[in-house]
């Protein structure tokens, strides 16, 4: 995270929106499995996928694009 930090002024503000996008609205899981079994125990295992946030290293659950 470091290195993203210290060379922030190197993105614009589009990137801030997208880590709000990315993080601000969603639970993180340590792993993908975690994340997985989330999914699994709404029912929603079918509809979520899981992806490895490369902003706060954890792991999101995102609606599946149709
Ligand atoms: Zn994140």
């Amino acid at each position: 995270m470091d290195w993203w930090l210290r060379n922030r002024s190197d993105f614009d503000a589009s990137i801030d929106r997208d880590l709000e996008r990315s993080c601000g609205s969603k639970d993180a899981y340590p792993s993908e499995e975690a994340a997985r079994a989330v999914a699994a125990m709404n029912g929603m295992a079918s509809k979520l996928f899981t992806y490895r946030c490369h902003y706060c290293e954890f792991w999101h659950l995102t609606r599946q694009k149709t």
